[in-house]
């Protein structure tokens, strides 16, 4: 029986390669659900090509135009949060890829974990805003959480085998970014183009952003804790500008695995959905000679701040790490729109880390309510 899979974010960097990889695989995927926000015309051509049962489109202003031009086939189309809320819930689904940008991930994986459906997460944000809550639903509700982030799949992929030895320490790899090297000085006044034009991997506008600031990699810190059940302490976080390693395992014997290959996140997101099976493809294989030289230096989190906020936010727990990325997804939008500057985007987030109110151990609610009020409070501090 082919595995049956709903993409939410369906028409992202994610999405989009995830349909690829189905496609090249129809013996073995089928596609259930796919859903977008804004992105009417991709939503439609892929719906017309891999015919799911249902599509939902998040903007309910989008509505009309999805359904008027899906109305021949035998395609159910819905709009809105709520429809996006119950579609994961659907019983026909073997696997959810959570594909979508930001804060908007939790609600829906949070409602697919409590239906019992497999999550292939590609959705970071889910974890660092509410790690502890989902971590739990998954273990309540005997779900797997795969991870599609490609650093994370290579420690899951080294991990396969030895999930009852220790881990003494992960190396999470980080490719530096657009900006590595890089002097304070230099950072005032690179521009939005700049800081979208990644030196290895193609992906969305917010990852983007968030590589060049490091936040990215502050998030893939979080996200590791909560997947492998560590510490901060033992995730350390090293720069390899190559991006041939996807990171490495320390095992309480001092062997180290790493898992290697080209910068494509099509493996990684093969690898979640054909979990436990690796599939056979074509895409293109590493060359050794072609990279004769992997290099490893320190990250600068003196200039790179929002790698240490990271740090200090999961150090501190509760809510913080809500609010780290509430104040992000602000500050990220506030660059992309020229309002205001790289530098300024650490600066804020961390007086909004300060301002709003910390609670120990939120609910659910508690995280929606910080999230609100943390983009409340950073909004206007980007306006400062
Ligand atoms: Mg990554």
């Amino acid at each position: 029986m082919r595995k049956r899979i709903a993409i939410l974010g369906s028409t992202g960097s994610i999405g989009t390669q995830a349909l690829e990889v189905i496609q090249q695989n129809p013996e073995i995927f089928e596609v259930e659900v796919i859903t977008a926000n804004n992105n009417v015309d991709i939503l439609i051509a892929q719906a017309k090509k891999f015919q799911p049962n249902t599509v939902v489109i998040a903007n309910p202003d989008n509505y009309k135009t999805v359904s008027e031009a899906l109305k021949n086939e035998h395609i159910k189309v819905y709009a809105g949060t709520d429809a996006l809320n119950q579609v994961v819930q659907m019983g026909p689904i073997d696997l959810v890829l959570t594909a979508m940008v930001g804060y908007s991930g939790l609600m829906p994986t949070y409602n697919a974990i409590k239906a019992g459906k497999n999550i292939a997460l590609a959705n970071k944000e889910t974890m660092v805003v509410a790690g502890e809550i989902i971590t739990k639903a998954a273990l309540e509700n005997k779900v797997e959480i795969l991870p599609v982030d490609s650093e994370h799949s290579a420690i899951f992929q080294c991990l396969v085998g030895e999930f009852l030895n220790p881990v003494e320490k992960i190396y999470l790899t980080c490719s530096g970014g657009p900006f590595r090297g890089k002097t304070e000085k230099e950072l005032q006044y690179v521009t939005v183009e700049n800081a979208l034009a990644h030196p290895n991997w193609d992906m969305g506008a917010k990852i983007t952003i968030d590589s060049a600031t490091l936040m990215n990699k502050g998030f893939e810190m979080i996200e590791a804790c909560w997947l492998f059940g560590l510490l901060p302490a033992k995730v350390d976080v090293i720069v390899h500008p190559q991006s041939v390693i996807h990171s490495i395992v320390q095992f309480e014997d001092g062997s180290m695995k790493a898992q290697m290959g080209l910068p494509d996140m099509k493996l990684p997101i093969q690898y979640a959905l054909g979990f436990p099976s690796r599939i056979k493809n074509s895409f293109p294989r590493f060359n050794f000679l072609d990279c004769p030289t992997l290099s490893f230096e320190p990250p600068n989190t003196n200039i790179f701040r929002n790698l240490a906020l990271s740090f200090e936010a999961m150090g501190s727990g509760g809510n913080m790490p809500c609010i780290l990325n509430a104040a992000n997804e602000v500050v990220v939008e506030s660059f992309l729109n020229k309002k205001i500057s790289f530098l300024q985007m650490p600066a804020i987030i961390e007086k909004a880390m300060q301002k709003v109110e910390y609670i120990e151990k939120p609910t659910l609610d508690d995280l929606i309510q910080t999230n609100a009020e943390t983009s409340r409070i950073t909004k206007l501090l980007t306006e400062n």
